[in-house]
Formats: structure tokens, C-alpha cells, sequence
């Protein structure tokens, strides 16, 4: 098996070469490492799959993947304004310093003099607001899933994760975002490169999810439930039709928590190698004299 490891020491294989477990740990540790970091997250991602979402009952024929393995439904965006999903949007992804100057952007079409990063998040959102009604007509059209089917509706070109993590709420169960350090892991791990051709690496995601499954029997409510964040933190409540499928992938491979370890790690080496020196000056100092 070909295995990678990142900074912190995790390693970065491919799903399809994960057992069940391995994926429910590394989700689990995900959820508590957000409810720790980003207390706000966690219940931002709670709150909007509620009231932003629908769970529809899956209409695929007999024949689909996910139809012959269970699937009881998929969520879809409800009919809401623009604002709504700014609101939505902002509250999940945008340093809470930029929220509203991000907002007046894109309502008012005026300038942005931000981070360069939050450019990328205003212009994107720019775009949906110039055919809004259109886009929402396409989404709600849509009633797949990532595991039935590998066309997704198109999305433009997607080069940066602000663009990712839109399509992603666009298609809550079809479209998997990326962030800057789980961009790193899903590269390592060998699959097409997240920020340069986002659509292959998602298919190959969701590929290699059918694998798992297919492998371990898994049903597509036991692959929801891989993440169950009502279960790793106790304030959030659960969902009825379970945890959107972008989410069990995406946190397959995000962990707020890995980039820290690392760091710490890295300070705890640095004081011991520092001890270790000190050490044996002393040990030098006492054999010296004699
Ligand atoms: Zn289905
Ligand atoms: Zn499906
Ligand atoms: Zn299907």
C-alpha cells in the first residue's frame, strides 16, 4: 500500500484504502478538534443544513448505486434568497472581521479592499448574484448524489477553495470543498489536485467512497453516519436523513487540529533536543575536572 504522511505525522492514504473505522476516527477527531478550535463551525454546519436544506426522497431508478444500497433520499438547497445563502455562507467560512464587509460587496457590487483571500470569496459570490434565480433553477433541478453520479452539474472552473466551499453548499451531497491544509492531504494521497482540476478529484472521492463501501458493505445511511457530530459533540442536535455526503468526505481528510499538532510537536522536539544538549554539557562539566 502506498502510504504518505503529512507534517503532523497522519498519514495520507487513499480512502478506498481506509477501513470504516479508520474513516469514523479520523472524522470523529476532525469534529472535536472544529468544536475546539472554531466553536461557532460545528453549529453554523448544524444550523444550516436545517434551515437551508431539504432532504428529498431518491427518485434514481432501481438500477442506481445508491438506490440498490439503500439510499433513503439526498439534500437539496431549499428556494432560498441570495442573502440567505450569503448569510449562511459568511457565517461558515469568512473570518468574522470580514463578514459584513464581505456582504456589502457582493449586495452592493461594490469594491473590496479585504485580505486578498476574502477577494477570492467576493468575487465568486459576485457571480452567483448576477443570475442567482438561474443557478438556483439548476441546482434544484439536480437529484443525485456524488455516489450515482460522477456528471455533477457543472461547475465553472474552480480554482481556489472559496469557490469550492459555494459549490459545495450549492450541491450539499454532490461536491466536496477543500482548505488550504486538506488541499495538501488529498494531493499526497494522490488524487487530482483539488485547487487545479476540482471536478476529477471529486469523482475520484466519491469513487473510492463506492469502494469502501462495496468492500466493508456499507449501506448509504451507514456512510452518512461515518459522520455523526451530534455523537463527538453533545450540543449539536442530529439530522434526520443524516450528515450531508460532502461532509463525510471532506472531513476524512480536514483537521483543524493536525496543523497545531504539528506545530506543538515540533516546540516539544526542539525543548527536548535543547534539554538533551544541556545535558551532557553538565555530564561534560562532571567528567572534565577529574
Ligand atoms: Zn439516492
Ligand atoms: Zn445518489
Ligand atoms: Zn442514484
Amino acid at each position: 500500500m502506498q502510504q504518505h504522511r503529512n507534517a503532523s505525522g497522519e498519514s495520507c492514504e487513499r480512502i478506498s484504502s481506509l477501513l470504516p473505522d479508520e474513516i469514523r476516527r479520523r472524522i470523529t477527531d476532525s469534529n472535536r478538534q472544529s468544536a475546539r478550535g472554531r466553536p461557532n463551525y460545528l453549529g453554523g454546519e448544524n444550523r444550516a443544513i436545517r434551515s437551508d436544506y431539504e432532504f428529498i426522497a431518491c427518485s434514481c431508478g432501481e438500477d442506481c448505486w445508491c438506490k440498490r444500497n439503500a439510499c433513503a433520499g439526498h439534500y437539496r438547497l431549499k428556494k432560498i434568497t441570495l442573502d440567505q445563502f450569503l448569510e449562511t455562507y459568511v457565517s461558515l467560512w469568512i473570518d468574522r472581521n470580514f463578514r459584513d464587509k464581505v456582504k456589502c460587496a457582493v449586495r452592493e457590487g461594490s469594491g473590496f479592499s479585504g485580505r486578498w483571500r476574502a477577494k477570492n470569496a467576493v468575487r465568486a459570490l459576485k457571480c452567483l448574484r448576477e443570475d442567482w434565480l438561474g443557478i438556483l433553477d439548476r441546482v434544484r433541478g439536480y437529484d443525485k448524489c456524488g455516489l450515482c453520479d460522477s456528471t455533477v452539474p457543472a461547475a465553472p472552473h474552480v480554482s481556489n477553495l472559496y469557490e469550492a466551499k459555494i459549490w459545495s453548499q450549492l450541491f450539499y451531497d454532490s461536491i466536496v470543498p477543500f482548505d488550504g491544509e486538506s488541499k495538501g492531504k488529498i494531493t499526497k494521497a494522490g488524487y487530482p489536485r483539488p485547487a487545479r482540476d476540482f471536478l476529477a478529484m471529486n469523482k475520484a472521492l466519491f469513487r473510492d467512497l463506492r469502494k469502501v463501501a462495496e468492500a466493508h458493505r456499507l449501506k448509504v445511511p451507514d456512510i452518512r453516519q461515518l459522520d455523526s457530530p451530534w455523537l463527538d459533540v453533545p450540543q449539536l442536535l442530529p439530522q434526520p436523513g443524516g450528515q450531508p455526503l460532502s461532509r463525510v468526505v471532506d472531513k476524512i481528510f480536514y483537521n483543524p487540529g493536525a496543523a497545531q499538532q504539528a506545530r506543538d510537536l515540533a516546540r516539544i522536539n526542539r525543548a527536548a533536543d535543547q534539554l538533551n544538549a544541556e545535558a551532557e554539557d553538565v555530564l561534560t562539566y562532571q567528567v572534565l575536572p577529574q
